[in-house]
């Protein structure tokens, strides 16, 4: 596969560390508000790498954390007199229900920063220790002129650097040996949450904690690095500096990053007060409708978010699950038979597979993949029908079926429970309940549940809904 490496400028092809594994950090949310599709893209765009590179055979293992302190969340706590492990808590659960609806798989570890404060003093001690890092007043500053690799990721010089901060005079800048030294950890505020240090009680900054975690999880040297592409400076660059300083070793070998997704061409995000919650999105669409609307730009295109965009992206979906839908609805009627006549179509099916898997291939092209499965669609709606066997039916279909899977779109319509059908199974459970077969009747609470199906039992009796 090849990827466009940020740090390279250059589309490389990916060799693993570890042969048959790959490494991927992402950097994830700051915890304070409901996620906006924006933020949606990077979970998007790196699921579905994810799912390709599993496809292909690796076996994965994908951090991202959430930023579950900062000033955002502190000033969020303050506003709904709750803490702000209240807040992050909260928010954190309610990310995890958008990324279900989006079908964005939890990762193989989601590290949370304050859990793991204790590994950000060790590799700031670390840092002082080789003299990169420095102690005033309590906080600790990195020194970014010791680092002689800084600004190689977002290819800045250090004395454009310079140019730039002169004119920001940032806080505390006067305290600092060189305006482009960045604070590791920080003295608390009152009322702010803060943890005991060497150096003072206080709080990390924020770009140690993706340097620690990553570390921890995924090792000193990792394959992928990814996140939007407005963390290439100074957030990533931050974080090379700080993990190379201290490992002496490559931090990570590809960085990959997302481009924006704009409304009305302006860049969505908290700050300009322009986004959509993925929230807002869900009372319209079905998430998997966000998420094939993500999809059919390549990540490295800027997208523009439109109804018109998004009714196409459900029109589309809709054109692969109804083919899907009929397709099945042939496999019931179909017999099994020679076979011989259809060889043509299954060639033509193989290309298609190839063209599909030849796109992914080329860093990640989800544009064109979806395009190849369109044409598998057009394939199926044309070649087959009543009298195709039942071999190459299926053979249609389960590969519509996996190239949509892949890329976390389900072809496969699921098939609804009818009201009636979950009313007997509640009575057939209460049955079960009254004998004292409580066995079965947990078996059947759970067999509803995965149906998306909720039992409450009250006094009055059970009632259901739908998830
Ligand atoms: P934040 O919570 O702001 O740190 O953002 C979490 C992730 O979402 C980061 O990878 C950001 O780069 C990404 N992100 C934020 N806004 C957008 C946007 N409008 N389009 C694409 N990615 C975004
Ligand atoms: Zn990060």
């Amino acid at each position: 596969m090849k990827i466009f490496n940020t740090l390279t400028r250059r589309k490389e092809e990916f060799v693993p560390l570890k042969e048959g594994e790959v490494s991927i950090y992402v950097c994830g949310p700051t915890v304070y508000n409901l996620i906006h599709i924006g933020n949606a893209r990077p979970m998007i765009v790196f699921d579905t790498l994810r799912r390709f590179m599993e496809y292909k055979g690796y076996k994965v293992n994908y951090v991202s954390n959430f930023t579950d302190v900062d000033d955002k969340i502190i000033k969020r706590a303050a506003e709904e007199g709750i803490s702000a492990a209240e807040v992050a808590e909260k928010y954190i659960a309610e990310c995890k229900k958008d990324m279900e609806g989006m079908n964005v798989r939890p990762a193989t570890v989601h590290p949370r920063a304050t859990q793991e404060i204790d590994g950000m003093i060790a590799m700031i001690s670390a840092l002082i220790e080789k003299g990169h890092a420095y102690v005033k007043n309590g906080t600790v500053y990195y020194r970014t002129r010791s680092f002689k690799d800084y600004g190689k990721l977002s290819h800045k010089n250090l004395d454009d650097l310079m140019g730039g901060l002169r004119e920001l005079k940032v806080d505390g800048a006067d305290e600092k040996e060189d305006s482009l030294d960045f604070v590791l950890w920080k003295p608390k505020k009152d009322g702010e949450p803060f943890w005991a240090s060497p150096w003072s009680d206080g709080r990390p900054g924020w770009h140690i904690e993706c340097s620690v975690m990553s570390r921890k999880y995924l090792g000193e040297s990792i394959d992928i690095h990814a996140g939007g592409e407005d963390l290439i400076f100074p957030h990533h660059e931050n974080e090379i500096a700080q993990s190379e300083a201290a490992s002496g070793k490559e931090f990570a070998r590809y960085w990959m990053h997302n481009a924006f997704l704009n409304i009305d061409n302006k860049k969505m995000s908290k700050s300009l007060g322009n986004f959509l919650l993925v929230r807002d999105i869900a009372s319209k669409y079905d998430l998997q409708v966000l998420r094939f609307f993500m999809l059919s730009s390549h990540y490295r295109s800027p997208m523009n978010y439109s109804i018109d965009l998004m009714e196409a992206a459900k029109n589309g979906l809709e054109r692969i699950v109804t083919a899907v839908t009929r397709l099945k609805r042939l496999e019931g009627v179909a017999e099994a038979k020679d076979a011989a006549s259809e060889k043509e179509i299954l060639t033509r099916l193989e290309e298609l597979h190839t063209k599909y898997d030849e796109a992914l291939e080329d860093d990640l092209n989800t544009a064109d993949a979806i395009s190849s499965i369109f044409e598998m669609v057009k394939l199926a709606n044309t070649s087959v029908d009543e009298n195709s066997s039942a071999s190459l039916i299926s053979q249609v279909k389960g590969m519509i079926v996996t190239c949509s899977d892949v890329l976390g779109i389900k072809a496969e319509k699921k098939e609804e429970l009818l009201d009636a059908d979950i009313e007997a199974l509640i009575r057939e459970r209460n049955d079960a309940r009254k004998a004292k077969n409580f066995a079965r009747a947990d078996e059947i609470r759970n067999q509803l549940l995965e149906q998306g199906i909720i039992l409450e039992d009250t006094r009055a009796g059970v009632t259901w809904k739908r998830k």
